[in-house]
């Protein structure tokens, strides 16, 4: 015979905390509350294999329940003193769900079941107040018909109302028993027109009547669409709690409340919640009357529960501090005070805010209940995105204009600005701007820097507009859906709405929902247990984390962020800026060597420098530079104003240069004229760049007294004999700055393995290289054959519909793309064993996708800068996982 019920009193329970998946989490949670000895009012609960039976036998109880639910409310009566329908004291129960995951609010409930004609009366007498029996009696006859005869709330709320008109009282306090008395007439009235019969007055029938309907609550419609968003699986179904009613409401010796055993929005070691005095557990969230403080601490005016009833505060203070203690977490507890009796209704795991789970799990292992370990596991590496940028204020009122990709975390306002020069323009002159494009491309690179956030209607979660905005901290939305852009009117509609240059929006990267107007934001500090948790990681991590970066700006941030070193300097981003752009496009445009010289020659010294910079900031630290790498399209000149720009740089012929710029056009870019091929066919490139990084290393070492580390990486490689070439100009090139100088550098070269064919061929590869970086963003382009630029237009059916358990993009496909790597990684390996081997592309800051590089035992990741502490978390979460 399965069992069914689970029953709980003071001192002794059937179940544990552990029994969650059975009892979901109220009922464990009561269980272990009982056993601990705290003051539970006595129940049982009926668990979620009743609800699956239930399902699965078209609503319907199973016949064995009976039996056990009258033994299970027998040992109500016995602990409490009554049963239903004692003559003189009516036990009055509570029907509660609770599933395996917490859904506030989204199920049903049924309070003070038991009453009737005659148990009211009863009620009454027992605790000498008719005007709260009767006041309970018509709340049980409007929640059981509600939630279990299916009559309306409003048809109740209406023959209150319209009763409180004709007795000329606004309030619920002015009604006295015999008014009480007369609305419970009135309801029955209503529920017997509803159903064509009398209200339920057997509390066996009642009971079975209110189990039902708070298990087909599991199926309403808002516990459905809740779960779907929350990833809640419909087959968990839900307990029932049954348990004897407590009543806050009884006089002003009574009382209900919320409270946490530690402050849920900073994290503060002391007791933190709220009360109210004579009412039930749904005025508190009602918001009508306003709740009062529970420690003195926080007195205002009205008295805290500490300070209205001292004794009682302090024995629930002592729970609070046994739960904790017992949990080894921070608690959220409901209690109730029935004169002046403390009964614990809930306790469960609090939600809080990022600052304040980081303050708690560091606090927790200081104080030793916690070891440093589980204060790692317990910090989700995502949330530290709040620590680290601007969020919206939780308390801000939004109103959402529409949702795109979350590219990159933070929230800014500003006016719409839809050019990058005007953005450029109007930052310069102290305004704070958004831009808006359809989607960016390297000549909006200094709008983007000057903008507060940028917002793209089409893109992915690495296109140009995704990539750079992390690279720069910036919040980023890509592919928000259903923002029309009109460039010409310098205008956008979304939502049946338009906005116009200048109006002002909110962007919340972190969220990808576009709001309109300013918005409320905050920043919290990085604060002490910030760092003192990032030790702890870095001490518990094998991976390494190095960020990309390549502006003077992103390098610091990066080293503040604890990155050691770069992984990635993307060497054409450093090309977008000014009238670097111009030479970038005089090299690409040259139709000759001779031509492609003269660019490079005025490139050179730029790129000195920034390289220079790079070597300074991150001294002692390894530096990976990436030659030429761009898809050529991103840098030809469109417009008639940028082909005379380029032209007049060279000295060459408009017409001549729109008809060069014509050929070299592409069809797929991405897959056409780019990476290691720029080098192949245009070997000049890489001398330039060669020469900058050691002369570069040269100067820095001079003045940092440090040797530069450096790494030269070749993208998008497919064989070793590209690689070879590359290697052979780049030593020709050491050689040559040696002999010119007198001075040596040391360097490691490298490829990127980001094409099918190059993790194929990671065995060959190695044997020139002397490390691997995974460029997975390409990798998973090429692999799943997705264009990395485009994929949001259907990416988002494939995940919703199970195809994909993730955007790939986003979270290294491992099926696929990982088992590549994976390959990769054997054979690199096996070729050279002491081959360095990183991940270079976004995969490298996501915390789902650094426990996989952990598996397959990559030594570093490399993140955008502001993702470097995720990855410090993530990675060490990595390595305990793989310990346990
Ligand atoms: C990659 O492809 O993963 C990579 C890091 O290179 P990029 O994003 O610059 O193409
Ligand atoms: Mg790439």
């Amino acid at each position: 015979m399965s069992k069914w019920a689970y029953s709980f009193r003071q001192g002794k329970a059937d179940g544990a905390a552990s029994m969650r998946e059975l009892l979901g989490g109220k009922g464990a949670g009561l269980a272990e509350m009982a056993r601990l000895g705290l003051p539970v009012p006595p129940g049982f609960t009926l668990t979620t294999e009743v609800c699956a039976y239930f399902y699965a036998h078209d609503k319907a109880l199973p016949n064995d329940l009976s039996e056990q639910l009258g033994a299970a409310l027998a040992q109500i009566g016995a602990v409490a003193g009554h049963s239903f329908d004692d003559p003189d004291w009516p036990l009055l129960v509570s029907v509660r769900s609770g599933g395996r995951a917490s859904m506030p609010g989204m199920m049903d409930t049924v309070l003070n079941l038991g009453l009737n004609d005659n148990t009211v009366g009863a009620l009454a007498k027992k605790c000498g107040n008719e005007r709260f029996a009767f006041d309970c009696y018509r709340r049980f006859i409007e929640m059981y018909s509600s939630v279990v005869l299916g009559v309306e709330h409003h048809e109740f709320e209406e023959a209150l109302d319209h009763y409180k008109e004709q007795r000329d009282v606004i309030l619920d306090a002015q009604l006295h028993a015999d008014d009480w008395r007369a609305v419970v007439a009135l309801y029955k009235e209503i529920v017997a027109t509803h159903r064509g019969a009398d209200f339920p007055q057997d509390p066996h029938q009642q009971l079975r009547g209110a189990i039902k309907a708070v298990f087909s609550s599991w199926m309403n419609h808002r516990a459905v669409v809740y779960r779907e968003l929350h990833n809640i699986p419909a087959d968990w179904g839900t307990a029932v709690n049954v348990q004897a009613m407590v009543f806050g409401n009884m006089d002003d010796n009574s009382a209900t409340g919320v409270a946490f055993s530690r402050n849920p929005s900073t994290g503060a070691r002391a007791l933190y919640g709220e009360f109210l005095i004579n009412a039930q557990g749904e005025d508190i969230t009602s918001g009508l009357r306003t709740p009062r403080p529970i420690s003195a601490a926080s007195d205002s005016g009205t008295p805290s529960l500490e300070t209205a009833m001292p004794a009682v505060f302090a024995e629930f203070k002592g729970y609070a501090e046994k739960l904790e203690a017992h949990y080894r977490d921070m608690q959220d507890m409901e209690f109730t005070i029935e004169r002046g009796k403390l009964w614990m209704l809930q306790t469960r795991g609090g939600k809080r805010t990022a600052p304040a789970a980081l303050k708690i799990a560091v606090d927790m292992a200081n104080e030793g209940l916690i070891t440093r370990d589980e204060a790692l596991m317990r910090i989700d590496p995502t949330s530290l995105d709040q620590l680290l940028h601007p969020t919206i204020d939780p308390e801000a009122k939004c109103a959402i204009l529409a949702s795109g990709l979350p590219a990159s975390p933070g929230a800014a306002s500003g006016e719409i600005v839809f050019d990058t020069k005007e953005a450029e323009t109007l930052a310069a002159q102290g305004r704070k701007v958004i831009l808006v494009r359809v989607e960016t491309s390297p000549e909006d690179i200094g709008g983007m820097h000057a903008a507060q956030a940028i917002l793209t209607a089409r893109g992915g979660m690495t296109s140009h507009a995704a990539v750079v905005a992390r690279g720069m901290g910036k919040p980023c939305i890509t592919a928000a859906v259903g923002l029309r852009i009109d460039y010409e009117d310098q205008s956008f509609s979304v939502a049946g709405r338009r906005f116009r240059k200048g109006d002002t929006i909110t962007v919340d990267g972190s969220s990808g929902q576009v709001i309109a107007g300013a918005v409320k934001m905050q920043r919290p500090e990085l604060t002490g247990e910030f760092a003192v948790l990032m030790d702890w990681a870095d001490a518990a991590r094998r991976l390494k984390v190095r960020a990309n970066a390549e502006t003077p700006l992103d390098a610091k941030a990066a080293r503040k962020f604890g990155a050691q070193g770069i992984g990635l300097a993307r060497t054409e981003h450093m090309f977008f800026e000014g009238e670097r752009i111009v030479a970038v496009r005089e090299m690409i445009l040259a139709d000759s060597a001779d031509g492609r010289k003269a660019a490079l020659a005025k490139l050179l010294p730029m790129q000195r420098d920034d390289f220079k910079e790079l070597f300074e900031i991150m001294a002692g630290l390894p530096v990976t530079i990436r030659l030429l790498d761009p898809p050529l399209h991103e840098f030809l000149p469109h417009s008639d104003a940028e082909i005379a720009s380029v032209a007049s740089a060279m000295g060459a012929d408009p017409q001549k240069l729109r008809k060069r710029a014509q050929e070299l056009s592409e069809f797929n870019p991405m897959l056409g004229f780019r990476g290691v091929r720029l080098g192949v066919a245009f070997p000049e490139i890489v001398d330039m760049q060669a020469r900058a990084i050691f002369e570069a290393a040269i100067a820095a070492a001079a003045q940092t007294g440090e040797p530069a580390q450096i790494e030269i990486m070749v993208p998008l490689v497919f064989s070793k004999a590209e690689l070879d070439l590359i290697k052979r100009r780049v030593e020709e090139t050491a050689r040559a700055v040696e002999a010119e100088t007198g001075l040596r550098s040391s360097y490691h070269i490298g490829a990127m393995i980001e094409l099918p064919r190059a993790t194929l061929r990671a065995g060959d590869i190695a044997l020139t290289a002397e490390f691997l970086s995974f460029g997975t963003n390409d990798l998973t382009q090429t692999t799943l054959g997705i264009s990395r630029d485009d994929a949001g237009a259907f990416l988002g059916a494939y995940v919703a519909k199970g195809i994909l358990p993730a955007d790939p993009f986003v979270t290294i496909d491992q099926e696929g793309v990982g088992e590549l790597i994976a390959i990769g990684c054997a054979r690199a390996r096996k070729a050279r064993p002491d081959v360095m081997l990183g991940v270079c592309g976004e995969h490298g800051g996501d915390p789902a996708s650094i426990l996989f590089f952990e598996e397959v035992g990559v030594d570093y990741v490399s993140c955008s800068p502001f993702r470097v502490p995720i990855a410090r978390l993530a990675a060490a979460q990595a390595a305990l996982r793989r310990k346990s």
